[in-house]
């Protein structure tokens, strides 16, 4: 297996961040996998190297190690550009708005692409998006949890407007790239999941295994965010916030070769863990 875990550097990692990359971890090194990591550093605007820097120390300082040197998607343009050469694409016109709701953020639940410029948009004065031209409307993957799984494929954006790779297609490539088979991610991204595999069968690419684990929530049931107070682990103590992830994934806190020991896949819970 060949597992990784792939931060947005836009911020420090909170404990749901972190909790999914142990699982990541976990799951990668179970049966003795490669554990690699990729920074996601395609959105130029939200990104720093500073980020990332701060999310690698907290990956470590958690107990986590990864093979080989971090991926910054960042100096991967020339093989967006060779995959977008693959694919049947158009010119899009739509507002900024639209494409950033549609491409920016992995997390939004993107509102399927209404068609607009598919047979040919007016041009608006700004630089064109460049969409799928997709020939499905929907496509099936199979997820560890969630089993066989069929989601809406649209024309999605591929490269932004301004220049910016999309995260689907970023994502597919360097996945193939890395010899990755194996996604651990959080479960809002299931969704993402059919649009990737169908991409990912268009160039040609092996489709990974997906395991899509269920968020950490907050007392009201919402995703833990930043603003939810204390969360990252820099506000954090950090012996008692190794105990927390520990025990968030029904494990006794121990090293982390203690918590492989204990790590049994087929006994971990589907319910979504509140962090009080
Ligand atoms: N970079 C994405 C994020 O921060 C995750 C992408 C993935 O795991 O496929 O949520």
């Amino acid at each position: 297996m060949i597992g990784r875990y792939a931060p947005s550097p836009s911020g420090d990692l909170h404990f749901g961040n972190l909790r999914t990359a142990l699982l990541a971890w976990l799951f990668a090194r179970y049966d003795g996998g490669s554990f690699l990591l990729r920074v996601e550093d395609v959105d130029t605007g939200r990104s720093s190297r500073e980020s990332a820097q701060r999310q690698l120390e907290d990956l470590a300082a958690i107990g986590l190690d990864w093979d080989g040197d971090v991926l910054y998607q960042s100096t991967r343009s020339a093989a967006y550009a060779a995959a977008l050469n693959q694919l049947p694409t158009f010119e899009c016109y739509c507002s900024r708005k639209d494409i950033q709701e549609a491409s920016r953020a992995p997390h939004a639940i993107p509102g399927s692409y209404p068609g607009t410029c598919r047979d040919g948009g007016v041009p608006s004065g700004r630089p064109p998006a460049l969409r799928l031209r997709s020939e499905v409307r929907e496509f099936t993957v199979h997820d560890y949890f969630a089993g066989s799984y069929t989601g809406e494929v649209d024309d999605m954006i591929l490269r932004r407007g301004d220049g910016d790779w999309a995260y689907n297609l970023a994502v597919v490539v360097d996945d193939a790239f890395q010899g990755v088979n194996q996604v651990v991610r959080g479960d809002d991204l299931l969704s993402s999941a059919p649009r990737q595999a169908y991409l990912a069968s268009l160039l040609g690419l092996p489709v990974p295994e997906y395991v899509h684990v269920p968020l950490v929530l907050n007392k009201e049931g919402k995703r833990l965010a930043k603003r939810d107070g204390a969360v990252t682990l820099r506000e954090m103590d950090l012996v008692e916030a190794k105990e927390r992830l520990a025990l968030s994934i029904g494990l006794q806190p121990a090293s982390p070769a203690g918590l492989l020991e204990q790590f049994d896949p087929a006994k971990l819970s589907r319910e979504a863990v509140v962090f009080e």
